[in-house]
């Protein structure tokens, strides 16, 4: 299994071992460990797509549900040339933990296309898009299985998803899908949730350590729609932003970058800037190791290793990408006393305020963004709070906390509907 954005074999042994390692503390039973192993269902399907010359091409598509013992499973579609079904269905678990432990009556599942989409031209993106619901129209549905954006997917395919859904049913349903445009039924607040949802933790946790704002010092890998987000809302919140990078660059400046300057020269380039007035160009490696109060990787996996593990300096790592540490790296950061928030919590506001456009939908009542953002605080607090007493309790990281947690919820559900 792989859990990455990338392709990178040693995902699968590592939720494998985080699951030994929920087991052993809850003493989970051969059942309980069979159930939680596999995912429930499965649906792999071959998607034909007529090409803008005329010819035919076809693609793997998969969907997969993990487990629904919370609710109708949540989870995005991916469009990469390296997805498969292991990588899927080691998504739509950890999607099932992110789900129960911001208790979120959801389960776990994502899917995907084996296809580079970047190869194909905005026609054919969209006959695909429609092909993948096609294949998935008697699977999905808002009180069965609702899909999201995910890597090299976003707003416009998720409109196109709908629409086809919603041709096939005879009636537009908008809570079959989240992380649509607002035109048609989308969240208002989704674009910021993510980042939102991890500036709110840190304000917890700036409170639990008494650190104001102005001196913590703070150390952003990945500026694009998490990374900028949350460079620009702690700095709006008065935290020093000290070093930011993106694929290409990385800047440090000691005394705290512009951010809104930055953003805003950034525009319609995608890229960081050549140079930042004020600031020294360093190397990634070089950013992940400076000294910080708070480190965010917020890029892609498996950036904090076994490699630089022993060199990180930070106080605290706010995990806003999936699966930025390695487990090597993760056990050596708890050895060092450094706390990790992992991110099954720290980038789930995303999923959070998915939930409350699905809820939106359902009720057909649309919210302020004032209130989205009320009702996400309140949520994600609550997640951490929960998460923080029980490392307490167990004397443990705050993953194994969280993931004891999640699992704890997913046990108890299955019970009471008899499967265990
Ligand atoms: P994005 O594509 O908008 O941005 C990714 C950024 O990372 C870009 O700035 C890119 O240049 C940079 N980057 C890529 N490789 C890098 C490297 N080796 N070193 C430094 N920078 C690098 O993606 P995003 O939506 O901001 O997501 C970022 C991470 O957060 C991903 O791991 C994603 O899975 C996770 N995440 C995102 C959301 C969401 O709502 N967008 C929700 C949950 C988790």
């Amino acid at each position: 299994m792989n859990i990455c954005d990338t392709t990178c074999t040693r995902c699968c042994t590592k939720c494998n071992q985080h699951l030994a390692k929920v087991a052993a503390k809850l003493s989970l039973n051969t059942a309980e460990i069979a159930l939680l192993q596999k995912p429930k269902r499965v649906l792999t399907f071959t998607i034909p797509l007529r090409k803008d010359s005329g010819e035919m091409a076809f693609y793997n598509g998969y969907r997969v549900q993990y487990n629904d013992a919370l609710g109708p499973t949540k989870g995005g579609i991916r469009f990469h040339q390296h997805v498969d079904l292991e990588e899927v269905s080691t998504l739509a678990f950890l999607m099932a933990l992110k789900c129960s432990l911001a208790d979120l009556p959801f389960g776990g599942a994502k899917g995907g296309i084996e296809i580079d989409p970047y190869t194909l031209s905005k026609n054919e993106l969209e006959r695909l898009s429609r092909g993948y619901i096609r294949e998935t129209s008697n699977f999905i549905g808002p009180a069965i299985d609702i899909p999201a954006p995910d890597v090299n997917t976003n707003e416009q395919i998720m409109a196109w998803m709908v629409d086809e859904y919603s041709k096939i049913k005879g009636q537009f349903t908008p809570a079959v899908i989240t992380g649509k445009p607002l035109e048609m039924g989308g969240s208002k607040g989704r674009v910021v949730a993510t980042a939102l949802g991890g500036c709110f933790i840190v304000k917890e946790l700036s409170k639990l350590k008494g650190w104001e704002a102005e001196k913590i010092k703070v150390v952003v890998q990945g500026f694009g729609n998490v990374g900028s987000n949350i460079a620009k809302i702690l700095h709006e919140w008065g935290y020093q932003i000290v070093a930011i990078s993106d694929e290409k660059s990385a800047f440090y400046n000691p005394n705290g970058l512009d951010i809104k300057n930055i953003i805003h020269s950034q525009v319609n380039k995608g890229f960081l800037p050549d140079e930042i007035e004020g600031a020294e160009k360093i190397s990634n490696t070089e950013l992940l190791e400076l000294n910080c109060d708070i480190l965010i990787p917020a890029a892609v996996c498996c950036q904090i290793n076994q490699k630089n593990a022993e060199k990180i300096k930070a106080k605290v790592v706010l995990e806003m990408a999936n699966d930025p540490t390695d487990a090597i790296a993760d056990e050596i950061l708890f050895q060092r006393g450094i706390e990790v928030v992992p991110d099954i919590l720290a980038n789930s506001g995303g999923v959070i305020v998915s939930y409350f456009e699905w809820a939106q939908n359902s009720g057909n009542d649309y919210w302020t963004e004032e209130k989205v953002f009320k009702k996400l605080e309140e949520k994600i607090t609550k997640a951490f709070e929960n998460v923080w007493e029980k490392r307490q309790q167990e004397n443990c990281s705050l993953r194994l906390a969280s993931h004891i947690l999640a699992v704890e919820r997913i046990i108890v559900a299955e019970k009471l509907r008899g499967n265990l």
